[in-house]
C-alpha cells in the first residue's frame, strides 16, 4: 500500500513526509507519540531552519503569538565579558531572522502540514523493528499499534527519521555511542527571568563550570524562557558531571541569580542526548535512508539539529523519487544520498568540530568576546557563525586569533 515508510514525525520526518507527498509517493509516517508532544531541545530555531521552513512555504505559519522573533545572540566568557551580536545588519526587515518557538507547537505545525499534503500518519505506534527480505534488504516494519496490538508493515523504502535513540539505527547495528561526539543536555523551562536584551537575543554563556559545554538562556513568548546545559559525554564521564546539579549551580550562580530571583522553573527538568555531525553514520543501505539525529547530524558547537534534520530530509525526499522511478532500492543507489549530504554539510561540520575544541582555550575565549565588543570584524566573524561558512573558517585559522590578540 505504501511507497516509503517514515519512521518518526519530528521536523525531519515531517519535512521529508511532506516533500515526498508533493511528489506523489504514498507515505506512511509513524510516530510513537500523539501531537502536539514535547521534545527536549532549546527551542531556537536559526538560520538554516528558517531557509528550510521557507522552502516549505511554510515560514508564514510561524509568524504567530508562541513564537519569538530574534535579532541576535549574546555571548559571554568564563571571565564574565559579554558581547551582544545582531543576526543581521538589516534591523529594519519586517521578520525576525530566527525564532524560538516551544517544539510542541513547532512540530506540530510541520505534522499538519505533512497530513494536509496527503501524508498518512498513524500516532501512538511504536516502530518496533525492522523487515527484512531474503537479501537482507529492508523492506518494511514490525509495529505495536495504540491498542499494544503487533503487526508488520512492508514498503520498498524505509526512512529512519526516529532521533537520537533511534530504532532504525538499533536495527541496523550502527547504534555504537562514540563519546567524543554525543553530548547530553538539560533543559528546563523558566517564567519571568529578566533581564533580555530589548530584541531578544538567544544567549550562549561559556561558564567555567560548563566548558567545553555552554549554558544557555533563551527568551521565549508569554514571559517565559528555556535554560539548559549541554556538554560532551567524554567530559561528563570523565568529571563525573551531574547534568542536573550543574544546572541548579548555573541559575544561582553570581552572575545570573539576580536574572532568576523572581523567576519560577516550570515543570521538570528534562535531559536528552544530541549525536553530533563531527561522526556521522553511514546514511543509507538497502531498502532503508537516515536523516536528522537518526543520522547523527547535529552542529558540535552549536547543538542545532533542527536544520540539518530538515535539510537531510529534503535531500532524501529527492532521493526517495527517484529512487522509486527508476524502482532502485539497493545500497549502491541509495549511498549517493548519503554522499550528497556528506559533500554539503561537510564544510560546516569540521569547522564547528573545530570550534567546539578551541572553546577549552578560556583566555582566547576570553579575549575574543571582549574584543568582539570593540571590533566589528570580530562582531561579524561571530555573528555569522550559524550560516556563513567563510566567515566561520575565519574562527578557526590561527592569523584570525593574531590580529584579535593584538587588535
Ligand atoms: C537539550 C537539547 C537542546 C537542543 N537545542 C536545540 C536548539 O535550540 N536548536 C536546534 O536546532 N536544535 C537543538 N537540539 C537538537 C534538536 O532537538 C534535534 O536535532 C532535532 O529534534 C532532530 O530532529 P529529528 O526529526 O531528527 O528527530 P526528533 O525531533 O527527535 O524526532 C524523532 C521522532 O521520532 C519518534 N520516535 C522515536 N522512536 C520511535 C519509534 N520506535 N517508533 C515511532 N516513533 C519513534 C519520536 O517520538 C519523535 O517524534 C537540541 C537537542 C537537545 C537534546
Amino acid at each position: 500500500m505504501f511507497d516509503v515508510i517514515v519512521v518518526g514525525a519530528g521536523p525531519g520526518g515531517a519535512t521529508t513526509s511532506t516533500l515526498m507527498a508533493r511528489k506523489g509517493l504514498r507515505v506512511l509516517m509513524l510516530d510513537k507519540a500523539s501531537f502536539p508532544r514535547d521534545k527536549i531541545c532549546g527551542d531556537a530555531v536559526s538560520g538554516k531552519s528558517v531557509d528550510a521552513l521557507k522552502a516549505l512555504g511554510l515560514i508564514e505559519h510561524f509568524q504567530r503569538d508562541e513564537c519569538l522573533g530574534s535579532w541576535g545572540v549574546t555571548f559571554s566568557g568564563p571571565s564574565g565579558d559579554e558581547v551582544e551580536i545582531p543576526f543581521t545588519k538589516a534591523l529594519d526587515r519586517p521578520i525576525a531572522p530566527g525564532f524560538v518557538c516551544a517544539r510542541e507547537v513547532f512540530d506540530d505545525i510541520l505534522v499538519k502540514l505533512a497530513v494536509s499534503e496527503g501524508v498518512e500518519l498513524r500516532e501512538n505506534t511504536q516502530v518496533t523493528g525492522l523487515l527484512l527480505d531474503e537479501q537482507g534488504a529492508v523492506n518494511g516494519v514490525s509495529i505495536k499499534d495504540a491498542e499494544g496490538h503487533a503487526h508488520q508493515i512492508h514498503a520498498p523504502l524505509v526512512i529512519g527519521a526516529d532521533g537520537a535513540y533511534s530504532v532504525v539505527v538499533r536495527e541496523l547495528g550502527l547504534d555504537q555511542l562514540d563519546e567524543k561526539h554525543y553530548v547530553a543536555g538539560i533543559r528546563a523551562y523558566y517564567k519571568d527571568v529578566s533581564g533580555f536584551n530589548e530584541r531578544n537575543h538567544i544567549e550562549l554563556h561559556f561558564v567555567d563550570e560548563a566548558i567545553p559545554g555552554y549554558f544557555w538562556i533563551f527568551p521565549m513568548a508569554d514571559g517565559m524562557a528555556n535554560v539548559g546545559v549541554g556538554m560532551l559525554s567524554q567530559v561528563i564521564k570523565k568529571k563525573n558531571i551531574k547534568l542536573k546539579s550543574l544546572l541548579d549551580l548555573l541559575v544561582t550562580h553570581p552572575r545570573f541569580s539576580a536574572r532568576f530571583e523572581g523567576a519560577t522553573q516550570v515543570g521538570a527538568m528534562k535531559g536528552w542526548g544530541l549525536p553530533l555531525g563531527s561522526k556521522p553514520r553511514p546514511m543509507a543501505g538497502d531498502g532503508w535512508m537516515l536523516i536528522g539525529d537518526a543520522a547523527s547530524l547535529i552542529d558540535p558547537f552549536t547543538g542545532e539539529g533542527i536544520g540539518n534534520a530538515m535539510v537531510s530530509g529534503m535531500h532524501a525526499a529527492e532521493w526517495a523519487g527517484k529512487a522509486h522511478a527508476e524502482k532502485r532500492f539497493d545500497k549502491a543507489f541509495l549511498s549517493d544520498y548519503g554522499a550528497e549530504v556528506l559533500a554539503l554539510l561537510k564544510d560546516e561540520l569540521r569547522l564547528s568540530h573545530a570550534m567546539q575544541r578551541l572553546v577549552n582555550w578560556k583566555w582566547l575565549l576570553n579575549t575574543v568576546i571582549r574584543k568582539a565588543g570593540r571590533s566589528e570584524e570580530i562582531a561579524d566573524a561571530i555573528s555569522c557563525m550559524f550560516d556563513d561558512l567563510e566567515e566561520r573558517e575565519k574562527l578557526i585559522s590561527p592569523s584570525f586569533y593574531m590580529k584579535v590578540l593584538f587588535a
